[in-house]
């Protein structure tokens, strides 16, 4: 029978990779589960939750993983757990593959089979497993909500006896996935709503969502599209008019909700010193970009920063303050891509090393890098052909372009098993 097992994430990580809906699916599938005790706790999935679904409860981190076919973890998870895992076993989570080139590859040495969730291909069969889509999505929601908390007027138009309370302007710049989400969640909430893009495909979607699409829709703006669906770096003279356009906008607006991220680039510069100087006190901008450098001049990760009364939040995990929905959408995404791993008869680990999903997220397997961009990070050649190479990558906007954007980002530091 194939053993899987889920040890705790790390202290600053509310979410989990398992959940009793999943465990049963996992069972089902012919897999025996064993998670840390108390892992799902953040999430409010307890151990008798998880019993109740089939899993049993492991003591320690290293009793969850020893022995484990698979292992399924949030983020990277300490090289100590990764030590008690046996050779060949794969561990599948957000691996971070594009930070720490070192750390990885001192991972890559256990021999443990290495899957990169953030790297999955984005492609139809893919969608049930795509990691960047459901927690941007929440990060989207979330970044809202955390602004309208914050926000010491209301939202929606009022009309009271006592007078009109305005509605407020919320103002959406990056219009992906959890630009998507956030203008539906500032539209729900009562706000009056714009939001821009580089990307004109984007245009219909922002209308059908009842707010209002504002941007240069020059030339550059009808190529800006990748074949993989992403923005291309614009050019210098695009970035001036679209300053200008922004820094009109941007002093009327209440609420600036940024998400833009280019594929391996630093997150665009949109929102200035000044920009934000020309809003009123009491405006509050969220940037989602801020792990990959950010969108707003004055943004710091982790942190509120505030300027001439002006906030800017920078909070970083934004899914991971929705940490029951985004781990069991998370939980989710790895059990669809588990499942097709499972040899449902023999019920053994079974990969197909050939899958292009298999293909696109692994990382390392047999003690080597395989990644072509990770090798090159660390001045070598993957070990074994067949993963996205760099140049493919950009060429079709998809795996290691879907991570790339991610950029150098959170930090992986995990505590001891
Ligand atoms: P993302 O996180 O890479 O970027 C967020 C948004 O910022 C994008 O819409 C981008 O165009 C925009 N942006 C970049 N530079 C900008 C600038 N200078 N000014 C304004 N906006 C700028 O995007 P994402 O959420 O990952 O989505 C990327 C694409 O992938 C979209 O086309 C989306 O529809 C597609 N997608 C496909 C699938 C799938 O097929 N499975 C799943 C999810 C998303």
């Amino acid at each position: 029978m194939i053993a899987i097992g889920v040890p705790a994430e790390d202290k600053d990580e509310p979410r989990i990779g398992l959940t009793p809906e999943t465990v049963k699916k996992l069972v089902k599938a012919g897999a025996k589960i064993r998670i840390r005790s108390g892992a799902g706790l953040r999430s409010h999935f307890s151990d008798a939750a998880y019993q109740e679904a089939g899993a049993e409860i492991a003591k320690t981190d290293g009793d969850a993983v020893a022995g484990a076919d698979i292992v399924l973890t949030v983020r990277r998870p300490s090289p100590e757990i990764v030590k008690s895992m046996k050779k060949g076993a794969a561990l599948i989570g957000m691996l971070d593959p594009f930070s720490d080139a070192e750390g990885l590859d001192a991972l890559a040495k256990t021999g443990v089979a290495l899957f990169a969730m953030e790297l999955m291909p984005r492609i139809s069969r893919a969608q049930s497993m795509d990691v960047l889509s459901s927690q941007s999505n929440l990060a989207g929601y979330k970044a809202v909500v955390d602004a309208a908390a914050a926000f010491e007027r209301a939202l929606p138009m009022m009309m009271t006896a006592a007078g009109t309370v305005p509605a407020a302007r919320i103002f959406v710049m990056g219009v992906g996935v959890a630009g998507l989400q956030a203008i539906a969640t500032a539209r729900r909430l009562g706000a009056i709503v714009t939001a821009t893009d580089v990307r004109p495909a984007v245009k219909e979607q922002v209308a059908s969502l009842g707010a209002k699409f504002i941007a240069v829709e020059d030339e550059e703006f009808k190529q800006a599209e990748t074949s993989g669906g992403y923005a291309k770096d614009m050019s210098d003279g695009y970035k001036k008019k679209q300053a200008a356009l922004v820094s009109e906008h941007v002093k009327n607006q209440d609420i600036v909700i940024t998400t833009a991220l280019i594929p391996g680039r630093p997150a665009p510069k949109l929102i200035s010193k000044e920009m934000i100087e020309s809003m009123r006190p009491g405006s509050i901008i969220v940037d989602l970009a801020v792990e990959r450098g950010g969108n707003a001049e004055l943004a710091k990760p982790g942190e509120i920063v505030a300027h001439k009364g002006v906030r800017i939040f920078g909070k970083l995990n934004l899914p991971g303050s929705v940490p029951v929905n985004a781990s069991s959408l998370y939980a989710r995404n790895l059990q669809a891509f588990v499942e097709p791993l499972i040899d449902k008869e023999k019920k053994t680990l079974a990969i197909n090393f050939e899958d292009e999903l298999v293909k696109g997220t692994l990382i390392a397997r047999d003690g080597a890098i395989v990644n072509a961009m990770i090798a090159e990070r660390l001045g070598g050649k993957p070990a074994k052909s067949g993963n996205a190479s760099p140049a493919k990558a950009a060429a079709n906007g998809s795996a290691e372009a879907n991570a790339r954007k991610n950029g150098p980002k959170r930090q992986t530091k995990r505590g001891k098993s």
